[in-house]
């Protein structure tokens, strides 16, 4: 699939760690709401491309991305210099496995999200399609810092009797410090929102962050009963990597 240069419209650094920037989107860019794309700048002729979820939701007329700085990076020691009107190129074939798609529609959709893995669901909560699939949306988003908690403000103004935003904190005072697995695993998040315990029968749960978290939560879950959607079937849980560490 090839590339296309694509434009710079706005950039949002959060914290010195993460941004937000949006692009242009291609008259015939189509894709699901919670899909990745593959993006990247071009240095001295040659293309540096990654993985990244795309956060606007399928009917908005950017394309909106939220980024990780790693400081030695290839990409992102790069990219975090971006500005409007500069080009970068995109992948013209979104993919993944969080959307809408991939779990059959039930009572309580839950996301749990850490840290950039917030970027798909921040689309399927912009999705008007997702409230309309689930009479409950929550969303657990984890980071370290206050100020990696991106979004705050449009999700906390999106909450209202069917949809929970539950922030975490876990290396600042905050009033929820715990993981959003350690919330999920122990049953402590559904007392906090006054909802029955998750339950495989009713409810659908999605899965985005670090390898670790990602792990822990599929072992639980299907310890407990849940089926992870694959290739063979839709199942009640489903997950993606929000990156891939590498070992040198
Ligand atoms: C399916 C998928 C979707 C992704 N979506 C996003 C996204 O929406 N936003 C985003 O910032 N990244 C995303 N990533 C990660 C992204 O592809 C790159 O790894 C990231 O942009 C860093 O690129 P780099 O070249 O600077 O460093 P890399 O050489 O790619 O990574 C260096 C190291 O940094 C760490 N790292 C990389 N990405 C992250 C991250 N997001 N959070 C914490 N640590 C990280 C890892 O330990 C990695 O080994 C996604 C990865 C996958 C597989």
């Amino acid at each position: 699939m090839p590339y296309t240069e694509q434009t710079v419209q706005s950039v949002r650094p959060w914290s010195d760690k993460t941004f937000s920037f949006t692009l242009s989107r291609p008259q015939d860019f189509a894709f699901a709401s919670g899909e990745f794309v593959t993006l990247g700048l071009k240095r001295e002729g040659r293309l540096i491309a990654r993985a990244y979820s795309i956060v606007s939701a399928a009917n908005q007329p950017e394309l909106e991305f939220l980024s990780i700085h790693v400081p030695d990076g290839p990409l992102t020691s790069q990219l975090v210099h971006v500005q409007p009107g500069d080009s970068v190129w995109l992948n013209g074939k979104p993919t993944g496995s969080l959307t809408l798609d991939h779990v059959q529609p039930g009572r309580v959709l839950i996301m749990i999200a850490t840290g950039t893995g917030l970027a798909p669901f921040m689309s399927l909560v912009r999705d008007p399609e997702t409230h309309a699939r689930f009479e409950t949306v929550v969303l657990v988003h984890s980071v370290r810092t206050v100020a990696e908690l991106a979004y705050r403000d449009e999700l906390e103004s999106r909450v209202n009797g069917r949809f929970h935003y539950v922030p975490t904190v876990t290396r600042e005072p905050f009033p929820t410090p715990e993981r959003g697995s350690v919330l999920f695993t122990s049953g402590a998040l559904f007392e906090k929102l006054g909802l029955p315990a998750a339950d495989p029968a009713h409810d659908r749960v999605m899965i985005c962050g670090n390898p670790e978290m990602t792990r822990e939560m599929t072992d639980f879950l299907k310890a407990a009963g849940w089926t992870l959607t694959n290739h063979r079937g839709i199942g009640n849980f489903t997950t993606e990597l929000a990156f891939v560490t590498h070992h040198a």
